[in-house]
């Protein structure tokens, strides 16, 4: 479908669409290749879901893994992916991914201001796989300190409040494990950090946000301060709203800036790095599976689906559109996106149930093996659509949960209201607690004797929670003789709901392993590749380990970069 390419306004070699990771990455890589480079960003904010997240990337084979002391191989990689994507993504972007996810990781420390750390005990999400690892596949971020931003740092979007402690301060993927899971130096980390934020005086006087960014927000930090040192432009408020096509080549897109259509030529190609859908309630409805609703999702507001409309326009083909990035969430009162139980669903002494008061799952797998399993589950007779997130008062004691910290230092009195009076439900008994979550006082009763019994003899027989090494990861090493198994035994006991929920989706346009879009017909259409969330995942169905979705997201962008500048 040709479109009217004519009176261009502005003309590059790459076009970038998207600020997040995965298009920083295509924009600094494209740069560095010697192509001229414009990034448009459709929000006030840039960094999207990207700027939200923990910023843990998987990188199999990387550079850092022998720090670490472990030891990997593409052949290792490659029978992991294949194991856990079971055929339904073509070997061939498997083994483009494990060969050049490492290539990507050197490069962009090499050539960029992306500083790392290895998470040496953070296990793949199936470490028992073949070719599964016990750790150091997944990297983080290090800190960053946003004064490096000067002005720009303001406009950076800010970090889901649930990776934030007390919804202000910063903390690392190794921090906060230590805090949730109360590992030995908790305390003294808590003060520490504690006091770096109130310590940085400048930073107070301006606002409430922390400088010392750690995560997402420092991923993006290091991405945008290496765009300015190479002078590359980053439009804001500038949305792109049509793909212009030429003999079959995508020759620049349409987009709107400040209420104008513009018309922006992109000689070598288009790269959309827009995001997912999670956030529109009308494409959630057509593709995922129901109930589903866009208050369910942890991803961003600006995740709308654009890209993926602007490319089936074109002629491309659409994959996994049924596929989130899923996970349990729980709506909190008076935040505006849902926060994930990530952590507080592999703690001892929480389970989840169905409305019947039953197990269906193991808390401590995967979050995205939990979603499914409600969904596999759910019917009208047996709705696991939400489920509801059960614990005593030993857990709310100990462990932080959601939006509240532990009771030892946020007693049941010092809850806002709105918690007590619509969120979080507790009773002296189980069946009072059945009552008032509606769910079967008698299955809710048996199920959480059955566990009580599992939990004294450490073995799960019914979901193996605890077995995998994955599921110990986030459980805590104090408690015997399974770290993800305690007893629901000390009233009063509570109860929340928790939602088929996500961190964004991961079905859009198909792509092949150069990142190139393809036709139904399976055919490349000349110019334009699609990275991130508005692509179909190389991870199928599953999810690989911490950081499968941004590790992709910036390899296919350094790819697609390669791809379009050589041509
Ligand atoms: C709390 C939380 C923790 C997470 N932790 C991790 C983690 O540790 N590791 C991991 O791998 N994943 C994690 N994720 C998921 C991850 O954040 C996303 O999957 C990933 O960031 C998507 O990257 P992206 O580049 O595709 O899109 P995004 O980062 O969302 O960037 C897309 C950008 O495109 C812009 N845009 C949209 N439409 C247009 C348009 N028409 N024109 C111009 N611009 C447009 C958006 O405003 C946005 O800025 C987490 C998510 C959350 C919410």
């Amino acid at each position: 479908m040709d479109t009217n390419t004519s009176g261009w306004e502005h003309s590059v070699d790459l076009l970038v669409v998207g600020s997040g990771a995965g298009g920083m990455t295509a924009a600094l890589c494209a740069h560095g290749r010697g192509g001229t480079v414009l990034l448009i960003e459709k929000s006030d904010r840039y960094g999207g879901n990207s700027a939200m997240s923990s910023g843990c990337m998987w990188i199999p084979n990387n550079h850092l893994m022998a720090q670490a002391g472990v030891s990997d191989t593409p052949e290792e990689a490659l029978a992991y992916l294949k194991a856990i994507t079971r055929g339904v993504v073509p070997e061939e972007r498997l083994r483009v991914y494990v060969a050049e996810a490492p290539a990507m990781l050197r490069y962009m420390t090499e050539n960029s201001r992306l500083e790392l750390q290895v998470l040496p005990d953070y296990a793949d999400y199936y470490p028992e796989a073949a070719g599964g690892k016990p750790g150091a596949r997944s990297v983080e971020p290090k800190r960053f300190d946003a004064r490096l931003l000067g002005d720009e740092f303001e406009q950076m979007r800010e970090p889901a409040v649930q990776v934030l402690m007390m919804k202000r301060i910063a903390m690392t993927v190794l921090e906060a494990r230590i805090l949730v899971c109360r590992s030995p130096g908790w305390k003294n980390l808590t003060a520490r950090l504690m006091g770096g934020y109130w310590l940085d005086i400048g930073g107070r006087l301006k606002s409430r946000r922390d400088r010392r960014l750690a995560l997402g927000n420092a991923l993006i930090g290091m991405l945008r301060l290496s765009l300015m040192d190479r002078g590359v432009p980053l439009w804001m408020n500038t949305a792109a709203r049509e793909l212009l096509v030429e003999d079959g080549r995508v020759m620049g897109v349409v987009a709107e800036r400040e209420g104008r259509a513009i018309r922006i030529r992109a000689k070598k190609g288009v790269v959309l790095a827009a995001g997912g859908f999670e956030s529109n309630g009308l494409m959630r409805k057509q593709y995922l599976a129901n109930p589903t609703r866009a208050e369910w999702t942890c991803g961003s507001p600006e995740s709308t689906g654009d890209a993926i409309r602007m490319g089936t326009k074109v002629g491309a083909e659409l994959d996994l559109m049924n596929e989130a990035w899923w996970g349990p969430t729980t709506v909190v009162p008076g935040e505006d996106r849902a926060r994930m139980l990530v952590i507080e669903k592999a703690l001892p002494g929480c389970i989840f149930v169905n409305k019947h008061g039953e197990r269906f799952v193991n808390e401590a797998g995967p979050y995205i093996d939990v979603v499914t399993a409600m969904y596999k589950r759910h019917t009208p007779q047996t709705p696991c659509v939400p489920a509801y997130l059960v614990f005593d008062a030993t857990y709310r004691s100990k462990y932080p949960c959601g939006p509240f910290l532990q009771a030892s230092q946020q007693p049941d009195w010092r809850l806002p209201k709105a918690f007590k009076r619509s969120y979080l439900r507790k009773s002296d008994t189980l069946e009072g607690l059945a009552a008032r979550l509606g769910v079967d006082a008698d299955g809710l009763k048996a199920a959480v004797e059955r566990f009580n019994q599992y939990a004294r003899t450490g073995k799960d027989l019914d979901f193996h929670r605890g077995e995998s090494l994955f599921d110990r990861y986030y459980g805590d090493a104090n408690v015997r003789p399974n770290p993800c198994l305690a007893p629901l035994d000390k009233p009063p006991y509570y109860g929340m709901e928790a939602f088929a929920g996500d961190l964004g989706t991961k079905g859009g346009l198909k792509t092949d392993a150069r990142a190139r879009v393809l036709t139904e017909a399976g055919e490349p259409i000349p110019g334009l590749y699609a990275v991130g969330n508005c692509s179909a995942s190389v991870m199928g169905h599953s999810c690989a380990g911490a950081g499968a979705t941004i590790g992709p997201a910036m390899t296919f962008g350094y790819l697609a970069a390669g791809d379009a500048i050589r041509a």
